[in-house]
């Protein structure tokens, strides 16, 4: 059972061994916001317990990062003790949610995942309190915003940022327990430039929470930055020439071993390139 790890005043990161994911508590008068729920209603009550231990209050509002499933399936867990909790998230990953949430529960029901169950008897909860562009959480004597710096790992990913301690929370638009990952629900072509506006935000000193894996730096952001730019740059030179989509992934050098993640992105950049750069003649 991991224990909520103070990185900053009052802000708490624990560290999850199922999917590896980050679950933060910031601290305030007005009590806890919490930032991730895990990935079923079992697991959010585990979350619910090492709050519990950690005594720092009781809990004021959830944000989900983004829709995935290790981040948000939680929720009901919380609102089991709350039935009035707001939880925010930006308009696109409450919407996804909705839209493929009982999806990926019927993916897990398929597979033999140790966990599946668990997440077969999780009871959807979508965020009720949603932004488009940014929102500040005035929570007494701290103030938290939540900021939607475009698309990238998916179309609604938040950045929250705690200023007076110079932390912010990254979600998945930065990894660093594994490479990001790139799904058939991800930017590649936009998530470049959303991390300029991370990097933006943060200064040399920034702690910067990952959704998976340990506290991290603006110039590890600055490096996860550059591989996303030579993937959608390879992407983009492979479709420019010509190269079909079905021979683009062992065509293509990649930053990292072509995995799942370069052949999503293929998949993802394909299609958001319009038909004439794909048809390109080579002559
Ligand atoms: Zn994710």
């Amino acid at each position: 059972m991991p224990d909520f790890e103070e990185v900053a005043e009052r802000v708490w990161v624990a560290r999850y061994e199922w999917a590896d994911a980050n679950v933060t508590a910031i601290g305030s008068d007005r009590g806890l916001v919490v930032v991730d729920t895990h990935g079923s209603t079992a697991a959010g009550r585990v979350v619910l317990d090492d709050l519990h231990r950690l005594g720092a209050g009781p809990v004021a509002a959830v944000v989900n990062t983004h829709w995935h499933w290790d981040h948000s399936f939680g929720n009901a867990a919380f609102r089991e003790q709350d039935p009035d909790l707001p939880i925010h998230a930006h308009e696109d990953a409450a919407a996804m949610l909705a839209e493929k949430g009982e999806y990926m529960k019927g993916r897990f029901a398929e597979s033999d995942d140790p966990h599946r169950d668990d997440v077969v008897a999780t009871e959807l909860v979508i965020p009720d309190h949603i932004f488009s562009s940014t929102r500040v959480l005035d929570l007494g004597d701290r103030t938290v915003e939540l900021v939607f710096p475009g698309r990238g790992h998916t179309s609604g990913d938040l950045v929250v940022r705690v200023p007076d301690v110079d932390v912010m929370l990254a979600g998945d638009l930065v990894e660093e327990s594994a490479k990001p990952w790139i799904g058939l629900d991800s930017y590649v072509f936009d998530w470049p430039g959303t991390l300029d506006l991370v990097v933006a935000m943060a200064t040399t000193e920034t702690r910067i929470v990952p959704g998976h894996g340990i506290v991290v730096d603006r110039t590890f952001v600055d490096d996860q930055r550059d591989e996303l730019v030579a993937i959608a740059e390879t992407v983009r030179m492979l479709a420019g020439s010509g190269v079909p989509v079905d021979r683009a992934v062992a065509e293509g050098t990649w930053p990292w071993e072509s995995d799942e993640r370069i052949a999503n992105a293929v998949t993802r950049g394909y299609e958001a390139l319009p038909p004439s750069s794909r048809s390109l003649p080579l002559a």
